[in-house]
């Protein structure tokens, strides 16, 4: 559903990707590991176009984001993203949060997009929290939100770019949980993420991403114990 090929980003003169060639099939979990600064929220944010690529190519779902005629928005569409902060709007509560998107993008009616939020904040274990404002909550549960703010657009593929480093230790948990089930039920997901347990269990694939090119890339099974690879075995030992 997803190929990337020779993908390349620029910022000035520092090249931070360097060459990306790989695929998602659908269904698949993908898990993108490595260190700080290794460009892996610049590939994200490539895919979904929050970056413009300096070249190759990227076809999502059936839309080649190199050809000039691509419409950015039903790309957007497809792709639902879900960031390290959570960026929910304050003003408004929990439910109009999920529901703003379908109605302002989708021109969805008012009371199914409310129908719908309501059956995701459910999902995500919060449906008593439909009509609070989000100070209200954990950043877990802020977390969740977003998620389910993500998922109203009924996204083909989901993003997460380490939606769990920014919360408390005990509430990592509940996201991870959230984001299981997400995989359990089919959906396309890339991830990057420092949870390499959940990159071990869920993860049909890990990429190891180090200086903006794959250093490796397979099955967590085989990845975590590739001691030949130089790099990705001391990046493991940081983190592991
Ligand atoms: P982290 O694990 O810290 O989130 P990362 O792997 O996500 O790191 P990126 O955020 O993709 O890394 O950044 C890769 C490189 O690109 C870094 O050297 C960073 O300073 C640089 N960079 C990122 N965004 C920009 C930008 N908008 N302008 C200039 N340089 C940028
Ligand atoms: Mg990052």
């Amino acid at each position: 559903i997803i190929q990337v090929t020779d993908l390349k980003k620029n910022y000035g003169q520092l090249q931070v990707l360097k060459g990306i060639t790989t695929q998602v099939a659908e269904r698949e979990v993908v898990c993108v590991i490595g260190p700080s600064g290794s460009g892996k929220s610049t590939f994200l944010r490539c895919l979904n176009q929050l970056e413009e690529m300096t070249s190759g190519r990227i076809v999502i779902n059936g839309h080649d984001l190199s050809d000039p005629k691509v419409d950015i928005n039903k790309v957007r569409e497809d792709v639902g993203m879900v960031f390290q902060r959570f960026n929910l709007f304050p003003h408004k509560t929990v439910l109009e949060n999920v529901m703003l998107a379908p109605v302002k993008v989708r021109k969805m009616p008012q009371e199914q997009a409310r129908e719908r939020g309501l059956e995701l904040l459910k999902k995500v274990g919060l449906a008593d929290k439909a009509d609070v404002y989000p100070d209200r909550l954990s950043g877990g549960q802020m977390q969740r939100v977003a998620i389910a703010r993500a998922l109203a657009m009924n996204p083909k593929v989901m993003l997460f770019d380490e939606p769990t480093s920014a919360l408390d230790p005990e509430l990592v948990g509940e996201v991870l949980a959230v984001m299981k089930d997400l995989a359990r039920e089919g959906m396309t997901m890339i991830v990057v993420t420092h949870e390499m347990g959940f990159a071990r269990e869920v993860g049909d694939r890990v990429i190891f991403m180090d200086q903006g090119i794959i250093m490796a890339e397979g099955k967590p099974e085989e990845l975590f114990e590739d001691t030949q690879n130089e790099r990705l075995r001391s990046f493991l030992g940081r983190v592991l």
